[in-house]
């Protein structure tokens, strides 16, 4: 006989974890089965950065020129591989369906208010001394330029962030170096974004794990290979190893999730988008002191700069070429110099480059809901370049759906059948 739970979650990553935390805190007898959180999950070498100031959906005017301009350049922070693969064309025509400025009028007051929500969860859940490893730090952000296109880029974003009431500073070059002394980009000036904070993604992704096993969730390492359905319901999940039954099922799978809603009729809009990372270690671990504390997005050249407990992570590029996880050193070039300039090439040279893959849904918002079709399977996915930012108002919105409960802010933009 198969074993028996209130809910599974495929997928262990930070969203996975999440939901997992939510749905035992409401008494739910929780499975989680993943297969690598730690290894090929985008929930660990991320840039660590809760977002405030992402409230412009990826999907906006002007992404599409840029994206063409950037296809002859291998160094460049935008990729877009040929293919002729059907959901990669279907993915392609509704994300530039939805570079408009009626969507971004549509996406901005949804994003700032679940992201700030989320991180009113973080903070709660930061306050526990067991997430010390995450590393919270609310210590804004700053956007950097030093050409004019950044500059025109990063004053624009600040108009639109300061309409949606955000608390924001535009900065010359003297005062972001006072703010943030240990700069070593060339730069201009910046737009000083008050309310985003950071943590250590890998570190808040070991401190749910622990807290979710303590409180009685059982996470199995695993593939799952096959969902068990009967009519309009998944009644059991198989994996390698063996069956588990559930009542519910949250297909919380990152970039793999259309692998799993495909056998169940739906072919989800979601398509995988890489990004790279190098973490250089703090000298009481063998790497250097850089000082920095705030972390930057650097505008010209779309690399982000996070300090975190115990070193400094460098990150970019977002390349729509597939589940290739491998590294693409010329891509991974601009982000390793950018390391170099802080810590030094013979510091950065033997550092491996980590790779991750985005779950990205064309209109810069996640799915959390219902999956079409089906009484009793829930999707948390699709976050992009949100997920360590939105995972904790995801979980607390798919709880609600769930548990049938009238839910603290509207779910309708994050509908997984927005696109049919
Ligand atoms: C370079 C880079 C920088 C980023 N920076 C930020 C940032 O600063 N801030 C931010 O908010 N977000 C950032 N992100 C995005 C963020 O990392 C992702 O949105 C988030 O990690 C997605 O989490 P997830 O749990 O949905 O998926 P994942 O972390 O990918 O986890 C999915 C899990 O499901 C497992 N799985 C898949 N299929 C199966 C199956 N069939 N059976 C069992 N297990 C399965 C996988 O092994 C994996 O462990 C960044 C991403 C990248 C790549």
């Amino acid at each position: 006989m198969s074993e028996r739970f209130d809910s599974i979650i495929v997928g262990g990553g930070v969203v996975g974890l999440s939901c997992a935390r939510t749905l035992q805190e409401q008494g739910a007898r929780v499975l989680v089965i993943d297969r690598g959180r730690y290894r090929e999950a985008a929930s660990t070498g991320n840039a660590g950065m809760i977002v405030p100031s992402h409230i412009v959906p990826l999907s906006a005017p002007g992404v599409i020129a840029k994206g063409m301009k950037w296809l002859m350049n291998p160094e460049s922070p935008l990729y877009i591989k040929p293919s002729a693969n059907p959901d990669f064309v279907r993915w392609l025509w509704a994300f530039q369906q939805h570079c408009t400025e009626a969507h971004v009028a549509h996406g901005v007051p949804v994003l700032r208010d679940s992201i700030l929500a989320s991180l009113e969860l973080l903070d709660a859940w930061c306050a526990d001394p067991a997430f010390k490893t995450a590393g919270l730090a609310h210590t804004g952000l700053l956007m950097l330029h030093d050409g004019e296109k950044a500059r025109k880029e990063n004053l624009e974003l600040a108009e639109q962030a300061e309409e949606a009431g955000l608390e924001i500073e535009r900065l010359d070059r003297d005062a972001t170096l006072a703010l943030e002394p240990a700069l070593r980009t060339a730069i201009t000036g910046s737009v000083y974004f008050r309310q985003d904070a950071r943590v250590d993604p890998e570190g808040l992704l070991r401190a749910l794990d622990a807290h979710v096993q303590a409180a009685g969730v059982t996470i199995l390492d695993g593939t799952v290979r096959s969902l068990q359905k009967n009519g309009s319901r998944v009644v059991g999940v198989k994996t390698e190893d063996g069956a588990y039954e559930a009542d519910q099922l949250v297909l919380a799978a990152g970039s793999w999730t259309p692998q799993l809603t495909k056998g169940l009729g739906t072919r989800l809009l979601l398509q995988p988008a890489k990004g790279y990372s190098v973490t250089i270690p703090d000298a009481a671990h063998g790497g250097v002191d850089t000082g920095m504390h705030i972390p930057c997005l650097v505008t010209d050249q779309k690399i982000s700069i996070t300090p975190m407990p115990g070193g400094i992570r460098f990150s970019g590029t977002l390349g729509l070429q597939g589940y290739d996880l491998s590294v693409d050193e010329r891509r991974a070039g601009p982000i390793r110099r950018h390391a170099a300039l802080y810590c030094g090439e013979d510091t950065v040279a033997p550092i491996d480059t980590w790779a991750g893959l985005r779950p990205a849904s064309p209109d810069g918002l996640p799915y959390i809901g219902a999956l079409p079709g089906m009484d009793n399977v829930w999707v948390a996915s699709g976050h992009g370049m949100l997920g360590v930012t939105m995972a904790p108002i995801t979980a607390r919105l798919l709880a609600d759906l769930m548990g049938g409960k009238t839910p603290s802010f509207d779910p309708t933009p994050f509908r997984v059948d927005r696109f049919d």
